[in-house]
């Protein structure tokens, strides 16, 4: 059977502060693609805003960027139609083929190829030293971790097409700077490696954690490794990830408001420290939280 190396939400010695600066925001279009994309940087991690421009003969638009679809349609509510495409932690500098489909309101239909050349991203690396226990759990909490690895993957799997947001994201803890340890690639007794797929934001214990966008919560349970966890869906394939919390505030099926308070900062699962794991997906895509929260959804 295949060892299981369960070294993802482990959080080990914080010992400086530092900020993420921001990037300043970029803005890109194509002749003839009524799309106007808005982001950080075209790196792993990112996130781009694709938004409709103001063209009343387009009815529906369908996105591709490798195998996954982006639909942008008008709603009745006549908000701008938008998605965020997330770029994968893990995606190799590239050009990557970017396929637009556009239904026009007089039944033709228009296709597009583009170009976006995703440059490289050079993450922090670390190493650590902790003892065997802490990287394995043992062995009679492995089916556990399994079916909870499980359940997790299936949560993320329900796809909700309508956008549930509101507005711009925010930080779960406004007032605490967050450890730029996104992407951090983390080497462990010098041999295993693993890649820390969100944030971490140091609080005291019982610090109020609020949701950093209006959405269902899709799973408030306490994991193995991640702890007391809350997972929120804010529709059109984006998630957000709160772990290791002291308390859950929410249950699941709840829908949640921007800035609610969901739980509390504590030090559950696999965690050396009260502080808050703060993780976004966007379908397959793991990416910054704070690349989303760069970006105008007003
Ligand atoms: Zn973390």
């Amino acid at each position: 059977m295949k060892k299981l190396l369960m070294i993802g939400p482990l959080l080990v010695v914080f010992s400086a502060l530092a900020v993420t600066t921001p990037r300043a925001r970029e803005t890109l279009s194509f002749p003839g693609i009524p799309v106007e994309f808005v982001f950080r940087s075209l790196q792993p991690g990112e996130v781009i805003l694709a938004e409709l421009k103001d063209n009343p003969s387009v009815k529906k638009l369908v996105l591709q960027v490798q195998d996954q679809k982006y639909v942008l349609s008008r709603t009745v509510s006549g908000a701008k139609p938008f998605v965020l495409i997330g770029l994968d932690i893990g995606l190799k500098p590239q050009p990557l083929v970017l396929t637009v489909k556009e239904e026009k309101t007089d039944g033709t239909v228009e296709s597009f190829q583009q170009i976006l050349t995703i440059e490289t991203k050079e993450f922090p690396k670390r190493r650590f030293q902790v003892s065997e226990a802490m990287l394995n759990p043992p062995p009679q909490e492995q089916e556990r971790v399994r079916r909870e690895q499980e359940l997790v993957a299936a949560v993320y799997r329900i796809v909700t097409p309508e956008w549930l947001g509101a507005g711009n994201f925010v930080p779960p803890i406004p007032d605490r700077t967050a450890f730029p340890n996104f992407g951090q690639q983390r080497i462990y007794n010098k041999a295993h490696t693993s890649i820390h797929q969100g944030v971490d934001i140091a609080a005291p214990w019982g610090t109020p954690v609020k949701a950093s966008n209006s959405g269902n919560v899709v799973l408030a349970s306490s994991l193995y490794l991640s702890g007391r966890t809350v997972i929120i869906d804010h529709g059109q394939g984006v998630f957000s990830l709160y772990c290791h919390l002291s308390k859950i505030l929410v249950k699941r099926g709840e829908a949640i408001k921007k800035g609610a308070l969901l739980g509390k900062v504590g030090n559950t699962g696999r965690s050396t420290g009260p502080h808050l794991h703060w993780g976004v997906k966007i379908f397959n895509s793991r990416v910054d939280p704070f690349s989303l929260v760069s970006l105008p959804l007003e």
